[in-house]
């Protein structure tokens, strides 16, 4: 029998999907699967191969670990070294359960506040898993000289994020994701240093290739020279991030791209839930329609900062006018609106929910910049509590105003220093003075290549790990949680759930990579770069990756129908025939060519687009980030709140490739909750 043991039971014309979750009590699952699964021998590691694409922080740690395990690893980024991967920008922080702050945090309260956050769209043993290997995370990266922040007698200090009522977040400055990848590049060093990496930069996987079901290797394009070329293992991780940037505008790296994913997908990976994004509500606001990029400001800033916008539309007026300043605005004519619609939460209500109320106030026309699109983010209470506190600390006149905005650059620069730099450097104002403005952005997919407990694809030999994968984060991601799951899978998950299928490769043999399988994938991938270089169309690459952006933010953005979806079907496969007809790229494929590169990368949002739609437009409840205006309660304490279909949809979409996005079809995952009880969420 093969060792692929990949479940389909009829369900009418689709099929319930199998995650494989050990049998047994939530809090002894993973420890059972580690004692019952196959491992390799410490020899036999030497003959095997493994594959990484993507070396973020999730692909990073995969690297260090399996070549620190003693398997070959050949790992593979676009960027010119793994330091750069998009997991550097990130700010915030990393969650764990240590409950540092003896204020009642543990392993089920961090699994209960995921799945919660999650909107109930999780699968409960993996994000058990999660919370349980969250606090070895911190110990490794302290281990590997992480100079995570500290307080005043020296241990690791945290501070709160969103929909939770803890303090579990770790972080150095505004920097994390910075300074945890410098931890994982190390590791990966040390390992590139003895040869047990190969670490092939600027390399884009453009193919995965498949030999008797199993993934076998890819093909890649060398971005300097042009070169295709073929590699071979026994296995193949892909943890290539998210795919944000199918809104064209987001927060994420100008690099993300969905292709790697979507490659496997095509190749028979089912990709799930494509419609759950992440909205970050505290992004600087759009500009104008020649902007490339939007801007974060962490989540953390929600810790200390108020967010309002004016009560009174006079003053919206004269604030969008320039003829009066936020700070000009007395306290009783402002609206504190996630404070007043959430007494409970707050201003640390969790993203899904604070994106929403923005638009809500920007809708109803109280948006304070000249398109409408901002709401307040304050930090002038903050600035007084701590200036206060810091003049009391040091024996000095808390009443002095301008001593205590000294005393108070300290403490901010501290805690968020890069960050209000960042502001003040993009907008020019100064956070200090007057407050920020901040606008709902595309930030993080919580959907993503479905995985089973063991974190393989529906092809076997196939991972996928970090955010590429559909992820422990349902339908919505608690902030300070991608970082978690990102070095749970790559340091502590993976590293044990991959040998349960390597063991059976020992005897295999290094893999050929002439083979006809190879050849054919390699001239696809010819053909589609023939095809770009030759096609001298009349339209840039950006041309179709803006109008395809903007149909997903009007009609698949933070609030959908019906309608708009259906639209958004439609239009989006007109903008994907004009692309294939009227594509222009300059330069040739022998060299360093960023156009070639996009189109590539385009061309697959132009198909995920469309089924992405298509999942949102199946997906006939609201949940998590997926709000769709259909589904909403009406009357009682959660009045015009998102409303979950548990009867309908309680469960993972995941889709089969079956040629046009529209053909895909539906496989589900149901969600069984044994240890949690499914309630509607609320933050009030
Ligand atoms: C501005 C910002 C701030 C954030 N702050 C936080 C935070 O504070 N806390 C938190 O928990 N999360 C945060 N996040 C989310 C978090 O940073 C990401 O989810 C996480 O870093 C993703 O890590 P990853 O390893 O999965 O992917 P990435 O870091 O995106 O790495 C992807 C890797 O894949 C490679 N790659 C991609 N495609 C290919 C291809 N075809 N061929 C070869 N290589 C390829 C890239 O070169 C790269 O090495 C933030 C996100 C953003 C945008």
């Amino acid at each position: 029998m093969s060792l692929f043991q990949f479940v389909f039971v009829k369900d009418d014309d689709m099929s319930i999907l199998d995650s494989k979750i050990p049998e047994g009590p939530i809090a002894n699952k993973w420890t059972k699967h580690k004692n019952d699964i196959n491992v390799v021998n410490p020899a036999n590691k030497r003959l095997i191969d493994v594959i990484v694409v993507g070396t973020g922080l999730a692909g990073g740690a995969a690297s260090a670990s399996l070549a620190e395990m003693g398997f070959n690893v050949k790992a593979f980024c676009y960027q010119d070294s793994p330091r750069r991967a998009h997991s550097i920008a990130a700010q915030g922080g990393i969650n764990a359960a240590k409950n540092y702050q003896n204020d009642g945090d543990s392993t089920y309260r961090l699994f209960y506040d995921t799945v919660k956050g999650g909107d109930y769209r999780a699968r409960e043993a993996n994000v058990y898993r999660l919370a349980e290997v969250s606090a070895n995370i911190i110990d490794q990266c302290v281990a590997q000289g992480v100079p995570f922040a500290r307080d005043y007698g020296g241990l690791l200090d945290n501070r709160s994020f969103g929909g939770v009522l803890v303090s579990r977040t770790f972080y150095a400055k505004g920097q994390t994701g910075q300074q945890l990848l410098l931890g994982a590049y190390s590791a990966m060093n040390r390992q590139i240093n003895k040869g047990k990496i190969q670490m092939y930069n600027r390399h884009e996987m453009m193919d995965l290739v498949k030999v008797d079901g199993k993934a076998r290797g890819i093909i890649t394009r060398n971005l300097h020279t042009g070169e295709i070329s073929r590699h071979s293992g026994h296995a193949v991780v892909i943890a290539t991030g998210g795919y944000g940037n199918v809104y064209f505008l987001s927060t994420n790296a100008m690099g993300s791209n969905v292709t790697a994913a979507w490659k496997i997908h095509k190749k028979g990976a089912f990709f799930a839930n494509p419609c759950y994004t992440q909205i970050h509500p505290t992004c600087i606001p759009r500009s104008g329609d020649h902007q490339s990029k939007l801007t974060l400001m962490s989540e953390s800033l929600r810790n200390d900062g108020r967010i309002w916008v004016p009560g009174r539309k006079d003053h919206v007026e004269l604030i969008r006018s320039g003829k009066m300043s936020p700070v000009e605005i007395p306290e009783e004519d402002r609206d504190y609106y996630l404070e007043r619609r959430y007494p409970a939460f707050g201003n640390l209500v969790p993203r899904d929910v604070a994106s929403r109320a923005a638009k809500e106030r920007c809708d109803a026309g109280y948006g304070v910049n000249s398109t409408g699109e901002a709401v307040y983010l304050d930090y002038s209470s903050a600035i007084e509590r701590y200036g206060k506190t810091e003049a009391n600390i040091n024996g000095l006149d808390s009443s002095d105003v301008d001593l205590v905005t000294k005393l108070v650059k300290k403490v901010i620069e501290a805690k968020y220093g890069n960050l209000f730099q960042m502001y003040e450097k993009i907008t020019d104002e100064n956070p200090y003075e007057t407050p920020m403005m901040i606008y709902p952005a595309v930030h993080y997919t919580m959907g993503g290549i479905w995985v089973d407990y063991n974190l393989m694809t529906t092809i076997e030999g196939c991972y996928a790990a970090g955010e590429a994968n559909f992820s422990d984060h349902g339908a919505n991601r608690l902030g300070a949680s991608a970082l978690m799951q990102g070095l749970a899978d790559g340091y502590f998950v993976l590293p044990y759930t991959i040998g349960d299928f390597l063991a059976a490769e020992i005897r295999t043999g290094e893999i050929p990579n002439d083979t006809v399988e190879f050849m054919e994938a390699e001239a696809e991938v010819r053909k589609q770069i023939d095809f770009f270089v030759n096609n001298n169309g009349t339209k840039s690459v950006d041309h179709f990756h803006k109008r395809l952006g903007k149909v997903m933010w009007d009609k698949v953005g933070m609030s959908r129908n019906i309608p708009g979806l259906e639209e958004a079907i439609e239009e989006i496969k007109e903008i994907r025939e004009e692309f294939w007809k009227e594509v222009k790229v300059p330069g040739d494929a022998d060299g360093l060519n960023p156009e070639l590169e996009k189109a590539g990368r385009v061309a697959d949002f132009l198909e995920l687009g469309e089924l992405f739609a298509k999942d949102a437009l199946h997906r006939n409840e609201s949940c998590g980030g997926h709000f769709r205006e259909e589904s909403v309660e009406v009357g009682g304490p959660q009045d015009g709140e998102a409303l979950r279909d548990d009867v309908n949809f309680r469960y993972v979409a995941a889709w089969e490739y079956k040629g046009e996005p529209r053909d895909a079809v539906l496989h589900k995952e149901p969600l069984e909750f044994y240890d949690i009880e499914l309630k509607q969420r609320s933050y009030k």
